[in-house]
């Protein structure tokens, strides 16, 4: 070995880097070259499959100092969950470059999430000079689409729905320029060559306008409602301080009282009408960009219908440049609210737009980029300092949620309502974006889609398909039409704790906390007010709240007196005289005997242990809310009415037994008839009804505690967005020694079901 001697500086090594993770579409190429030429390093990074692969060729140590300025510094969006180093023998390189992307068998790599715009876009496009001067669609490495555009991986121009817009020389020169931000930002456009925008009239015909935003922006102010395409679906907008308008809005939108999402231009407008804390400050801002829920002022100058008998508001700031644009001028705030007839997917495409929002838009500003894979705004709140998503889409789909272990891969398809799917694949869960209610064929087909389109860019297979032991849901009936594949039915309570564990990387006991609507139980009842002690694998129920009929089934769902009627008679033993508040009024007393009969006879009278049930009741016995127009709306404005300085609270009685203790709130109810009659106000009843849930809740946990030796409480289920409930329970806990484990990847609705019951499945398995 003469030649080693000679070798008196420089040691020449060269290094193959394998980085796993969402690394494509995120700058990483130009951050890799960037390195490599300020380490004075020779060799090449290419996208492939499984994400970025690296040769890297030079002197031993600046390789050293260039992998550790690459695990230290990666690109702000990126998110490193692996890199592997190995040692090649060097080829004499002396450039580095950027190669064209491997399109190779297996595709490991990930798509990232869609980008909010970023600050160095929007100096650019509200700067006369520059030329992106007001152009809607700029974008560069660090923001701007992705997993809408992306039609398949890797994740390159020709496979987006970009591949039609052919760049001009000016954006092919910076794309192509590794010192330029824009360096290989497979959306990059400006006006001369990429996507545009057009006004359409109210039946789809082009207006006569130069200038669309301008047009929209004068509609906007005159109070008209204008369709406006974004970045996953489109909008509706209207001025959110004209009252008028988002009335005429809620009118053609057939949509009474669910609160309307709005948009304001920054933090200062948003601190106008809501009150903003640190966190949610933080939340507002991220590149996410969901809707905030956050505290209304109480003086602002918000339009009544946008939130009507709401304490919140459901916030975003601005994420596409368009948005930027409409709210440069001088709205307190837009009204966004999804546009899709309600109950229906969002609509994506055009023509579709103009068809199926034909009636509810004066006009519409679309652009000619296509939105692929359509998705809905993220919405979130902070919750005992953490933020809680209660829907899951854009921003964070499809960032995968990391799991403690790998396993088989698995489908899971959720229940019913909100729905998403699951696939869980290695030791990463892939939850979907929220499809919706998958009660009809629109959404069904949706759900269809979105695993298809899963499959491909995770290049997943699964082996099993885990659904709801709902034999009607249309979901158990898609999992059921898949020939070959295993199908794994999973308890709805066991899936919501187990998605809670997966998310947390726990696999051992805990006691579940599993309060919800309805889910289907093993014994054929109707589920909803559950205390488990489950893991990953298994569950075991150890108390619920005790049986009450539902009269007429879900149609006591949408009419809480009905159910509250229930409880009464269980309450009072059948004695209504007994039972007489204002709210039995509104029956005639033919009805009121009818039901009680009904409820006597047991025909279609399901059993059910629902605690949002039991919050439903209470909302209408209060007079509070007597009708659900949207799934959750008594037990959410009840919670918006009971005083949070009140800390009283009602009796119950726990019955224990060796299967399952139950909960009996009879005696809680007949303390509420009397407090109504007395005239004690509905914010002091609802307070105490609150604080009563807390405290059995709290007793059940050291009962469990004692007899099983668990100190870890997960929460989930719809009923975990109560902020109080979660707010008082979780602070009990962690005073009497408890661990308590709350959503943070998933929604604890049942759109973060699928991935419990993908992670329970992968387990029996
Ligand atoms: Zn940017
Ligand atoms: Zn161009
Ligand atoms: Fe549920």
């Amino acid at each position: 070995m003469t030649e080693s001697s000679t070798r008196t500086q420089t040691t020449i090594a060269r290094r193959r880097i394998a980085v796993k993770g969402i690394v494509q579409g995120v700058g990483f190429r130009p951050t890799v070259y960037r390195l490599a030429q300020a380490h004075g390093l020779a060799g090449w990074v290419l996208n492939d499959s499984t994400g970025v692969k690296i040769e890297i060729e030079g002197d031993v140590r600046a390789i050293e100092r260039f992998i550790e300025d690459l695990r230290s510094n990666p690109p702000p969006l990126a998110q490193v969950t692996g890199l592997a180093v190995q040692d090649i023998p060097p080829q004499g390189e002396v450039e580095f470059v950027i190669k064209p992307s491997a399109d190779v068998e297996r595709r490991t790599g990930l798509i990232s999430p869609d980008v909010a715009t970023c600050s160095d876009c929007l100096r650019e496009m509200f700067n006369r000079r520059d030329r992106r001067h007001r152009y809607p669609f700029i974008n560069c490495t660090n923001c701007g689409p992705r997993y809408t555009i992306i039609r398949t991986i890797p994740y390159d121009r020709p496979k987006t729905t970009m591949a039609r817009f052919q760049m001009c020389s000016k954006c092919s020169r910076e794309y192509h320029d590794p010192a330029n931000r824009r360096f290989h930002a497979q959306p990059n456009a400006c006006a001369e060559c990429g996507p545009s925008l057009t006004l359409l009239n109210a039946n789809g015909s082009p207006a006569r306008t130069k200038d669309p935003v301008g047009e929209a922006v004068l509609l906007l102010h005159s109070g008209k409602i204008v369709a406006v395409k974004g970045i996953g679906g489109f909008h509706l907008a209207a001025d959110a301080a004209n009252e008028g308008a988002v009335r005429r809005l809620r009118e053609r939108k057939r949509r009474e009282e669910k609160p309307f999402a709005i948009m304001s231009k920054n933090l200062d407008r948003v601190r106008e009408y809501a009150v903003v804390s640190d966190e949610e400050e933080e939340l507002l801002s991220s590149w996410q960009r969901p809707i905030v829920l956050l505290r209304k002022n109480e003086k602002h100058a918000v339009a009544p219908s946008v939130a009507p008998r709401s304490k919140f508001f459901g916030v975003m700031l601005p994420y596409s440049p368009l948005h930027h644009l409409l709210l440069a001028e001088d709205f307190l705030a837009l009204v966004m609210t999804s546009g899709n007839p309600s109950d229906e997917p969002l609509t994506a495409d055009n023509a579709e737009a103009v068809e199926r929002l034909q009636g509810l838009a004066d006009a519409f500003l679309v652009h000619d980029r296509e939105i692929y894979v359509r998705t809905d705004d993220s919405v979130a709140r902070v919750q005992r300092g953490a933020r809680l998503l209660m829907r899951r889409a854009r921003g964070y789909v499809p960032a995968p949620i990391a799991l403690r272990d790998g396993g088989p891969i698995v489908l899971g398809v959720g229940a019913e309502l909100r729905n998403t799917v699951c696939i869980a694949r290695g030791a990463e869960a892939f939850l979907s974006q929220h499809i919706g209610d998958v009660k009809n064929f629109h959404t069904l087909r949706y759900l269809e889609k979105t695993v298809e389109h899963m499959k491909k860019i995770l290049e997943a297979e699964p082996e099993a398909i885990a659904h709801d032991l709902h034999p009607d849901y249309f979901s158990t009936r898609y999992a059921q039409e898949r020939a070959g594949v295993k199908l794994i039915g999973i308890q709805h309570h066991h899936a919501h704790i187990a998605s809670c564990l997966a998310e947390h990387q726990r696999d051992e006991d805990v006691i579940g906390l599993a309060f919800d609507g309805l889910g289907y139980g093993t014994d054929g009842k109707v589920w909803g007010g559950e205390f488990l002690v489950a893991d990953t694998a298994n569950f075991r129920r150890v108390g619920h709240f005790k049986y009450v009929r539902m009269p007429g089934g879900d149609a006591a769902v949408e009419k809480p007196p009905r159910m509250a009627l229930s409880l009464l008679l269980d309450a009072f033993d059948g004695d209504l005289k007994a039972a007489r508040i204002p709210m039995l009024d509104q029956f005639k007393e033919a009805d009121l005997k009818l039901l009680a009969q009904i409820l006597e006879g047991g025909i279609n009278t399901p059993e059910t242990s629902s605690l949002g049930r039991l919050f439903d009741s209470v909302s209408a016995m209060l007079g509070v809310c007597d009708r659900a127009s949207y799934e959750g709306q008594p037990a959410i404005e009840l919670e918006g009415v009971a005083d949070e300085a009140c800390t009283e609270s009602y009796d119950y009685v726990i019955s224990p037994n060796e299967s399952a203790s139950q909960v009996d709130m009879a005696q809680a109810i007949r303390r509420i008839v009397r407090d109504i009659r007395d005239g004690v106000g509905r914010a002091v009843i609802a307070a105490r009804f609150h604080n009563t849930i807390v405290n059995l809740s709290l007793d059940m946990c050291l009962r469990i505690r004692e007899k099983y030796g668990l100190g870890t409480v997960a929460f989930s289920g719809g009923v975990f967005q109560n902020l109080l409930l979660a707010e008082r329970l979780g602070g009990e806990l962690t005073r009497s020694g408890f661990e308590v484990l709350q959503h943070y990847h998933a929604p604890p609705n049942d759109g973060g079901l699928a991935l419990g019951q993908a992670v329970i499945a992968r387990t029996r398995i």
